[in-house]
This record gives structure tokens, C-alpha cells and sequence, in this order.
């Protein structure tokens, strides 16, 4: 059962790519390349449950790697970079076996499409299609239905060729830290790329608010030549949730600020909120919040390595005591001085097990900004004048708190031993 599809895009594979048995890369031969950036006008999905075809319009030749993964299961297709030029709601809806897809960059030079699939499928074909008749080029990929069984098999075998090329990626030990008296600031802007984070419904999106405002927040920062900042992405680029940890980890941070401007369900919600890492969340809301925050990597089709999908206990025990508690006195630090300048959630500090918190040695604190899900609140996240006064106050805080560092270390003594808790 062929989709109904124009003819152009049936079942006419290029004779060069011969249909790739179930389990191998789907690679297709580079085509030549022109040097003039690849731009994918226009995408689709047709087909059934039994059989889907998923179609992208390129503006040229492009390579393409397909591979799956599971947990939910999904499709990733691979290109060199990619410029998406596509409806705002492209990717929304799906059909057939796919119910959805995200499309953007995933590092730099490197374009990603992940296909959320309704089940366990297999790619049958994965190729583009050479411009011909007055067509564009196409990327096509079709996907059939395929046995849970079947799914893992070809998944066990892909993981394990790549663990067989490649080896697992360690995670490097830090070095020394540099000896030159300089405190390291993180700031890390969340989501990227192919992750666009909550989106307003003006279509403005989070990626692209927390960035702007990172920024910001770095030039005021630098105002003080005792501080050295650091942001774990400067662009729209893509960053894995370990990756980010890691990144304030290998820089010695003095602490590290992830910032966000989600969306919750409710749109009555709104103001900062501070948030720090806890086994235990503060209540539904942060559970929730911190639940959608560790699926970015699923987001982005990150084939997450096993041992750290245990969102819960052993990675939250590495992280030592004395940093969430450094954590926490910055949290109220933040909070007393954002009080006066910008609006708070009315409870503005809140726990929950975020991935993105889990360095054990590197204080790490989340900030929404706001919700982009409340219309008064995303009127002020994009404005400048906002913009300015929260980096001011969060400059502020971050000053107090590397002021008062004698006084923090009582107070996380303090909170040790159970003095002084909430
Ligand atoms: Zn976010």
C-alpha cells in the first residue's frame, strides 16, 4: 500500500541508493556540492498507519542519515546545514505514523528533522531526490509499521556499530582550575536550534527571548573585571542538557544561571521564578516544569545514554550537599533583589529535579523570566526596557552573593544542619 502521493514523489528510488537493509545508517551518497546554502521550502506527510512518507522540498542536493530511537519512538533524519524555511505551523500535526516533527539546527554546520512516531516503524527508504521536471529537489523518507521487537533489534544493532566506531564519549575530568583570581559566571541560555522551548502565541519563542537576554545579562556582568562569563550557547545552536552541565563544569563555574521563559498550562501564571535542584519538587508545578525542561533531549532526538535517564536519586546524590545549599542562599539572594525591580511568582523559589542543576560541584540555579503562556508576562519578556532592569537586579544578586561569600558558607553550614530551613 503506496500513499497516495504525486507521481513524482512515488516509488521511483534513485538507482544509486539501493533500498538499505533495515538496521545500517541510511547514508546516501553526497551529491556534488554547489557551496550555495540548502533551503527546505515546504514539508509533508502522507500516507497511513500501515505505511507513511514524510516530504521536505529542498532548493538543492542534499547527503541524509536516518536513524531511530525509542522512549518515545522517533525518526532522525540528518543534513548537513540546513536554512528551514517553512510555515510557522509546519511540523504540528502529523499523519499516519508520524503525529509530529521538529526541524533545526543540532550543532554547528549540521541541520536535524525529528519525526515523533505513533509507534515501533522501520524506514523503508531514505533519499532526495534530484530537481527534475520542474520539481524541486525532495528529501523523502518512508516509514512502515513495524513490531516493537523489530524496533529494538534494529536499534541494539545501530547502538552497538556506533559504540563499536566511536567508543562511548567519557566525560573528561576537569583539569586545574585556572589560578587567576577570577570568579567564572555560566550563563546558560536554554533550549536552541531544534529545541524552540515554549512558543507565545504572538509566535515568539523562548530560545530566542533567553538568548537575547543572556546576552544582556553577560555585558552588564563584564562590567566587573573580577568576573569571567561564560555562555554555554551564543547562537541558535542546539546544546544537550549534559552537555550544558558539563561545559560549567570543565570552566571551574563559580556558579551557573540557567535561564528560561516557559509556558504553563493556566494562563494566570506569571512572574520570575527561581528554581534549584531537589529530589523532592516544591509541588505540581515545578514537578511539571522540570519534567518538560529534561525532555529536551528527547526533543532533539539525543539518543540520551542510559545511565543518565534515571532523572531521580543517584545523579541528585552525587551532587554534594554544600552546592545545593550555596544554590539555595543565591536563590534568595536572587529573589530579595528582583523583589523590588521586576514582578515574582508568588512563590518565587522553587525545587525540583532539573538535569540541567545536577553539576556536584558547580552552584547551579534556573530562572524563568517570566511565562510565555500569560499575555502580560511576554509583553515584558520582550521588551528592552524589562530586559534591562531584571539583568540589573540579577547582576545585583550575583554581586551580593559572591560578597557575602564568608556569610554564605554559615549559611550553608546553617542549612546542613537543618538550621534555618524553609
Ligand atoms: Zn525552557
Amino acid at each position: 500500500a503506496i500513499p497516495p502521493v504525486a507521481s513524482t514523489e512515488g516509488a521511483a528510488t534513485p538507482a544509486a541508493i539501493a533500498p538499505a537493509p533495515d538496521n545500517a545508517p541510511l547514508v546516501a551518497t553526497p551529491p556534488a556540492v554547489s557551496g550555495e546554502p540548502v533551503i527546505a521550502r515546504e514539508a509533508r506527510v502522507v500516507g497511513d498507519g500501515s505505511r507513511t512518507r514524510f516530504v521536505m522540498d529542498l532548493t538543492g542536493p542534499s547527503a541524509v542519515s536516518v536513524f531511530t530511537l525509542d522512549e518515545p519512538y522517533r525518526v532522525v533524519v540528518d543534513l548537513p546545514e540546513v536554512h528551514f524555511d517553512l510555515a510557522a505551523d509546519a511540523g504540528k500535526a502529523g499523519k499516519g505514523l508520524v503525529s509530529a516533527f521538529r526541524y533545526g539546527l543540532i550543532s554547528a554546520g549540521k541541520s536535524r528533522i525529528v519525526l515523533d512516531a505513533t509507534g515501533p516503524v522501520s524506514v523503508d527508504k531514505a533519499f532526495v531526490l534530484p530537481a527534475d521536471k520542474g520539481q524541486p529537489a525532495r528529501l523523502v523518507v518512508d516509514l512502515v509499521k513495524s513490531t516493537r521487537t523489530a524496533f529494538l533489534d534494529t536499534l541494539r544493532i545501530s547502538r552497538d556499530r556506533d559504540r563499536a566506531t566511536a567508543g562511548h564519549e567519557r566525560e573528561a575530568v576537569p583539569g586545574p582550575a585556572p589560578n587567576d583570581g577570577k570568579l567564572r559566571i555560566v550563563l546558560d541560555p536554554g533550549h536552541g536550534g531544534i529545541d524552540s522551548g515554549a512558543i507565545a502565541k504572538s509566535g515568539m519563542l523562548e530560545k530566542t527571548i533567553v538568548l537575547a537576554f543572556a546576552q544582556t545579562l553577560k555585558e552588564k556582568l563584564e562590567a566587573n573585571s573580577r568576573y569571567e562569563v561564560l555562555m554555554t550557547r551564543s547562537d541558535d545552536t542546539f546544546v544537550t542538557l549534559r552537555g550544558r552541565v558539563q561545559f560549567a563544569r570543565s570552566k571551574h563555574a563559580d556558579l551557573f544561571i540557567s535561564i528560561h521563559a516557559d509556558s504553563f498550562s493556566g494562563s494566570d501564571i506569571r512572574g520570575a521564578t527561581v528554581y534549584t535542584l531537589s529530589e523532592r519538587a516544591s509541588d505540581q508545578m515545578a514537578a511539571s516544569i522540570a519534567e518538560s525542561e529534561n525532555k529536551s533531549d528527547i526533543l532533539a532526538g539525543v539518543d540520551v545514554p542510559e545511565d543518565t535517564n534515571e532523572v531521580s536519586d543517584i545523579l541528585i546524590d552525587l551532587a554534594r550537599r554544600e552546592t545545593k545549599n550555596f544554590a539555595v542562599v543565591f536563590a534568595r539572594n536572587m529573589i530579595k533583589e528582583l523583589k523590588p525591580a521586576v514582578r515574582l511568582f508568588k512563590r518565587a523559589h522553587q525545587q525540583a529535579g532539573f538535569m540541567v542543576l545536577k553539576a556536584p560541584d558547580v552552584p547551579s540555579a534556573l530562572v524563568e523570566l517570566g511565562y510565555l503562556s500569560n499575555p502580560d508576562d511576554e509583553k515584558l519578556l520582550t521588551s528592552p526596557e524589562w530586559r534591562d532592569k531584571t539583568a540589573v537586579a540579577i547582576t545585583r544578586a550575583i554581586d551580593a552573593y559572591f560578597r557575602n561569600r564568608v556569610a554564605n558558607m554559615a549559611a550553608s553550614e546553617a542549612l546542613t544542619s537543618g538550621v534555618g530551613e524553609p
